[in-house]
């Protein structure tokens, strides 16, 4: 598992990455709002660019899961299986204290 996946599966759920690009399209307001998250992510696995996420995606794709346990809510839910080929894709924790989490798949190693 990447380290980039791995800080994404916090205890609290997903967490999104933030690229380069993506912290530079932000506006003030969005930038003020996850500042402390980009600040935990620089410290803990720094910023990758889009680029480099890219060489992590290869041949990969990325399943969003629950924890179906019964406490999970109806938006989690409606998340549950679905796939992403990009990680950078991948949605932000849907609310605090999510405890979904992402499971990667190595399509070449079948
Ligand atoms: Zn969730």
């Amino acid at each position: 598992m990447s380290k980039y996946l791995k800080f994404m599966n916090t205890p609290e759920g997903v967490q999104q990455i933030f690229t380069r690009e993506k912290i530079g399209k932000m506006s003030g307001d969005e930038f003020e709002k996850y500042e402390k998250r980009i600040h935990e992510q620089l410290n803990k696995i720094a910023i990758p660019t889009n680029g480099e996420l890219a060489h992590e995606n290869q041949g990969k794709i990325f399943v969003w899961h629950t924890m179906s346990d019964g406490k999970v809510c109806g938006e989690c839910d409606s998340m549950e299986g679905k796939i992403f080929e990009h990680m950078e894709d991948i949605p932000d924790d849907l609310h605090p204290n999510c405890r979904c989490y992402i499971e990667e798949i190595d399509l070449n190693a079948a």
